[in-house]
């Protein structure tokens, strides 16, 4: 006898996670058989890890006749699962099973917490498809009986691929409940000195008794305690795989990585989890969208849009898609000062441009871009709009959805998180259209002799197991920047940054690259005459200040600037304002050194 929906949650209360699963067993066990005809390819629910039919049946064929689910899978948990649907649906008419809220029931049920995340998406599978017969239903009866049809929870209907007639369609569920990103108000006082506390290795004394200036962020932020500790805690209280194990130390790490993957979600304002893959970092997650998503929609004559100021990460990859394709590489003008310059867009932007790649921040010159109004006008034109958020998202509030951003790829070690890690988040249908470039376990759906169907995003382009410790430590990482307060980190570097430059520029010699401070984030890149950045590094380093020299991986940028090295100072929340006066005193004493130095060579030479 089938318990209804009250018995049910009443069971489920009393219930601990291993006996929440023995009881969706029973539940399965007790499931009404499944007509064997009706175990057709048009009847499976895809996105499920195992293999599920489902149909519906309805007495009557009015707007009132009341639905029945019919369904069965090879898995007797997904059978349990299926018995709590048909407890939550039968006996309710098309129109109550599309308002009814489901989510409720499964909050009731702690289901979430309890089930991993594949079955999740099986779950998700079930009621998109359930729903879609409801509505399909809905809309023949609307038309038999000519009736008006309420206004519909369903955002969408899309034809499904197996079934284009809509009967089976799959509804595009309103987006799931992610909270606002929870950013701290900008005004408050942010006591730098007293955050620094949290960062282990910038409590540590050097020799000669020196504090480290970490002034290298921008390369990798460290990392405070608690991000450390969730790695160490992960390793030693319940590390397992991801994605494999029914065990509690596998459901555990499916917990975890999928409470990351929420609060990176809502972090960056994603519509929901599924559109957040897990990379190694920025760099993988552009090649991704370069050979996945550009290799499928950049033809020959076609265009890829860039600029000079790209990171090699944003740039090479590009290159080679454009040269592979045979399409050509164009680049956004520059204003003197280093800005995008937009007025001239036009000229490089037209209805051949096929992908818009843009830093969110430059690495180097520190502008930050208009993404928004680059976007609008990428879209115009029918372009995909790339953004690499490596140097930006740790900075600034970023809003995918509100900026239209098509593909928005970051690092886990910029953002005060892990390496080895970082994120790349597509807008759904874009990462539909995408494919994986990486092949192997977990990114399946099915695989056959001759061919294979790729699993759902964010599965489809997860290819083996996952950096799961660093994925999970991501989201503390987040979660201590929410904490933080990004305004309040952003409006702290920003103040360290006027200070910074202002110091900085009363040294004879030295220029800054790049526009002024209000045009641009925590990063200042300079070179002084005669004093060549590695010399200058070599000073800095003696006195405990930790910059970064080079052409940081940006040569184009630096050919256009006319210098092969710059010196790279870049801020993280938990810079202070001695941290400033540490590194412009050393720097001043290299370049007192390097006169003295001069006026020497001089007077021996005379
Ligand atoms: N893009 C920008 C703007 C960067 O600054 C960096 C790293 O410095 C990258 C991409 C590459 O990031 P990762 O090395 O984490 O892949």
């Amino acid at each position: 006898m089938l318990s209804t929906l009250d018995e049910l949650i009443e069971e489920f209360s009393d219930l601990d996670p291993q006996d929440q699963s023995l009881y969706l067993l029973e539940l399965g066990y007790e499931l009404p058989p499944f007509p064997e005809h009706a175990r057709t390819e048009e009847n499976r629910v895809h996105g499920c890890q195992s293999q599920v039919w489902l149909i519906t049946e309805t007495e009557g064929r009015g707007q009132d006749a009341p639905f029945t689910i019919r369904a069965d899978s090879d898995s007797n948990i997904v059978r349990g699962l299926i018995a709590i649907l048909q407890a939550a649906y039968n006996g309710r008419t098309a129109r109550e099973i599309i308002d009814f809220d489901i989510q409720a029931v499964f909050r009731s049920l702690h289901l979430q917490q309890h089930i991993s995340p594949q079955r999740r998406n099986g779950l998700r599978g079930m009621v998109e498809r359930i729903q879609a017969l409801a509505l399909s239903q809905l809309k023949l009866s609307t038309t038999n009986d000519s009736a008006h049809m309420p206004g519909c929870r369903s955002t969408a209907v899309e034809a499904h691929p197996s079934n284009p007639s809509g009967n089976g369609a799959t509804v595009r569920m309103q987006p799931t409940e992610i909270a606002p990103g929870n950013v701290a108000d900008a005004g408050s006082a942010f006591n730098a000195e007293q955050l620094r506390q949290q960062f282990p290795v910038l409590c540590q004394e050097l020799a000669g008794g020196m504090r480290p200036v970490f002034l290298d962020s921008g390369a990798s932020a460290q990392k405070p305690s608690c991000v450390i500790e969730k790695e160490r805690e992960v390793e030693e209280q319940y590390y397992a795989n991801a994605y494999r194990g029914r065990y509690s130390f596998g459901a555990r790490v499916d917990e975890e990585l999928e409470s990351s993957r929420e609060k990176i979600a809502a972090f960056i304002n994603a519509p929901n989890t599924s559109c957040l893959a897990f990379t190694p970092g920025t760099t993988i997650g552009l090649n991704m969208v370069a050979f996945g998503w550009g290799r499928k929609h950049v033809q020959k004559g076609d265009e890829i849009l860039i600029s000079l100021m790209e990171h090699h990460a944003n740039f090479v990859p590009w290159q080679q898609l454009a040269k592979e394709r045979q399409a050509t590489l164009r680049f956004i003008p520059l204003t003197d000062d280093g800005r995008l310059d937009l007025d001239r867009l036009p000229e490089v932007l037209n209805n051949r441009t096929k992908v818009v790649a843009i830093c969110g921040m430059s690495n180097v010159l520190g502008t930050i871009n208009p993404i928004d109004e680059i976007a609008r006008q990428a879209h115009a034109v029918g372009a995909c709009m790339v953004v690499d958020g490596a140097q930006s998202v740790p900075h600034l509030k970023t809003d995918v959805q509100g900026s239209e951003i098509d593909f928005l790829l970051f690092s886990g070690h910029k953002l005060y998180g892990p390496t080895g890690v970082g994120v790349l988040y597509g807008r759904p249908e874009r990462l539909d259209e995408m494919d994986p470039i990486f092949f192997g376990g977990h990114m399946i759906e099915r695989v056959y002799s001759d061919h294979s169907v790729w699993a759902k995003p964010p599965a489809k382009f997860e290819a083996g197991t996952l950096p799961i410790i660093q994925a999970i430590a991501l989201g503390t990482a987040i979660a201590w920047i929410n904490d933080t307060g990004l305004a309040r980190i952003h409006r702290h570097e920003q103040l360290l940054l006027e200070e910074a430059t202002e110091r900085l520029l009363e040294i004879s010699g030295l220029k800054i690259f790049g526009p002024s401070t209000e045009h641009k984030g925590a990063i200042i890149s300079f070179r002084i005459d005669d004093l060549h950045p590695e010399d200058l590094a070599a000073t800095l380093d003696r006195n405990g200040v930790f910059t970064r020299h080079g052409h940081h991986c940006t040569m184009p940028l630096h050919d256009y600037l006319g210098v092969s090295a710059t010196t790279r100072v870049s801020f993280g929340a938990y810079n202070t304002q001695d941290d400033i006066r540490v590194l412009c005193e050393s720097v001043q004493e290299a370049v007192t050194r390097q006169q003295k130095s001069a006026v020497r060579r001089s007077s021996s030479t005379r």
